[in-house]
């Protein structure tokens, strides 16, 4: 956990600049980075992984603490520079040096309790949380992810709100997602110009709704947001199955997209599913 006096000193350590494409915004912040820590020590994990450890804003207080509390602890890292650093530093578990999007997660020999942990690059945030997300068999029971407080805010939107929508459902359907703590520009280094968000997802749910289908189902119900949610869908099923769908958890056909909870995408789906109404495939 380090101030920023302590980050320059290991930038010129380790030889390496803050690179911007790789969204390199370090946390200086050592309260906030604590609170992220014992976040993750809440689930009692036996595996974490974090995502972009950088120079050890939050590696450093999960090696204590994996060696504490007896969980295994891997990195995966982007940045060749970064990972040189930490086998440097004999870094005591694996290293994975590659993107965390393509990832195979299951060449990681998992145990459960298991739980991801990042201050996330913001270029590959919502493409990771719907992976995580959809996946039909959770590889995370947990994660601890810090985003841009306007994805964070995506997220966690409420049917209604003017930022809900694919992201939020997909997010919400699989996790409970609590806020955990807030951070300004001020507590990282390079000083980013936006505001970030530690969001806590748990209580993964393994369903059979998780597919690719309800991924595409969701996209399809969200591609033209000024339009019906009966007229997105009537691209893909027969308009008389959606509205008695529909009117089955009590909507019109006048209803949009942004106005459906998960809970209830999720009942649209398995009803339209269970049905004979498809179009075409
Ligand atoms: N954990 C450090 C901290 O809090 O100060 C660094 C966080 S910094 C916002 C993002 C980290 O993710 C950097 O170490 C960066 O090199 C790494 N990174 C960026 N894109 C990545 C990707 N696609 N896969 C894995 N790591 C990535």
């Amino acid at each position: 956990m380090h101030t920023k006096k302590e980050l320059d000193q290991r930038l010129i350590l380790a030889g390496v600049r803050p690179l911007k494409s790789l969204g390199q915004n370090f946390l200086v912040n050592p309260r906030i980075g604590t609170e992220i820590v014992k976040a993750v020590e809440k689930f009692s994990p036996k595996f974490v992984v974090e995502i972009g450890p950088g120079l050890g804003a939050l590696t450093d207080e999960l090696i204590q603490s994996a060696s504490e509390n007896s969980y295994k602890f891997n990195l995966v890292e982007i940045d060749s520079g970064l990972v040189e650093y930490w086998k440097k530093r004999d870094f005591p578990g694996q290293i994975f040096h590659g993107d965390a999007l393509k990832i195979d997660w299951a060449v990681m020999s998992r145990q459960s309790p298991s739980v991801l942990v990042s201050n996330l690059p913001y270029s590959i945030a919502a493409s990771l949380v719907v992976e995580l997300s959809s996946s039909p068999q959770p590889f995370f029971d947990a994660l601890v992810f810090m985003f841009q407080k306007e994805v964070a805010q995506r997220i966690t939107a409420r049917p209604g709100d003017e930022d809900y929508g694919m992201l939020s459902v997909v997010a919400q359907v699989a996790w409970k997602i609590d806020r955990l703590v807030d951070a300004g520009p001020q507590d990282f280094s390079p000083v980013p110009n936006v505001g970030s968000r530690v969001l806590v997802f748990g209580n993964r749910i393994a369903m059979n709704a998780f597919s690719s289908e309800f991924l595409s189902f969701v996209k399809l119900a969200f591609s033209q947001r000024r339009k019906k949610l009966l007229s997105n869908l009537s691209a893909r099923y027969e308009k008389a199955s959606i509205s008695k769908a529909l009117l089955d958890i009590g909507f019109e056909d006048g209803i949009r997209a942004q106005e459906l909870s998960s809970e209830q995408f999720t009942q649209l789906f398995t009803s339209l599913e269970r049905g004979t109404s498809h179009k075409k495939r």
